[in-house]
């Protein structure tokens, strides 16, 4: 089948935004590539394509406003900054949407929601009720509260399980990196299509990183694995690329597709 055959059928889609995408060199939100991707995060809702987004960011654009130029060890430090960045992560959102007439929803989670079986299905009403009333949900971990007991630890894992509980057909993560390739990154072939997530797809992974980013091409494939298993598709390309949403919707060859189990 096609790439465009395959994503004709989408009615409902999760897209990560990785912190490489959503910050500049010098750790600054990058409001004019947030507003391109609103654009685009629009003109799928026109094309009847519901939307959820999950959002990292926070805790780089935190360390920024608060004059941190490295990530703190500390974790109240940490906790400080995802509390700062997340804030203004979100009055960007909210600015950026509501000038196209469009809603935004803040849902901050933390791991407990998969132990504690009313807390998810409270969460999962709280989404479906987000989507008939047209409201776009923008979804971070509660970095400010979450301790290793109760965390995700990354927004690939985060963003995964959040496909498969809102039960998207699609999760598109978008990072700095163009895919998954057969080597390091630029050297190597991209690989359009992932059909099965092999030992040897596991060893490529370990090669590719991103400095910005928390886990690097591990997670993402860890990623792949969980929402294929549910039967749904995952797509990694570059959230730094212009018009990268309408492109993968025309069924242009960007980015590597993870198809269902
Ligand atoms: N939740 C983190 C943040 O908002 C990002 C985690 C990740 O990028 O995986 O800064």
């Amino acid at each position: 089948m096609k790439r465009n055959q395959l994503l004709d059928s989408i009615n409902r889609v999760v897209v990560k935004l990785g912190t490489p995408v959503l910050t500049t060199e010098d750790n600054r939100l990058d409001t004019s590539r947030m507003e391109e991707l609103v654009e685009q995060f629009v003109w799928l809702r026109k094309k009847g394509i519901q939307l959820a987004i999950v959002t990292s960011g926070a805790i780089v654009a935190g360390m920024r406003s608060l004059g941190l130029r490295i990530r703190p060890k500390n974790l109240a430090k940490l906790q400080a900054a995802a509390s700062v960045g997340q804030s203004q992560l979100m009055r960007i959102y909210e600015r950026l949407f509501k000038e196209r007439g469009l809603i935004v929803g803040q849902i901050l989670l933390t791991k407990d929601i998969l132990t504690e079986r009313e807390r998810y299905l409270n969460v999962r009403n709280t989404f479906s009720s987000l989507f008939s009333s047209n409201v776009i949900p923008i979804i971070n971990e509660n970095d400010s509260v979450a301790v290793d007991e109760i965390k995700f630890g990354d927004n690939d894992t985060l963003s995964a399980l959040v496909t498969n509980l809102v039960e998207a057909d699609l999760l598109i993560i978008l990072s700095d990196v163009d895919g998954l390739y057969t080597n390091y990154p630029g050297e190597g072939k991209l690989l359009f299509r992932v059909r099965e997530i092999s030992p040897e797809i596991e060893e490529l992974a370990k090669r590719t990183g991103s400095s910005k980013s928390i886990g690097g091409m591990i997670t993402k494939i860890e990623a792949a694995k969980t929402v294929t298993k549910e039967g749904k598709m995952m797509l990694i390309a570059n959230g730094r690329k212009a018009e990268v949403i309408k492109k993968i919707f025309a069924g242009k060859k960007i980015g590597t597709l993870f198809l269902p189990e």
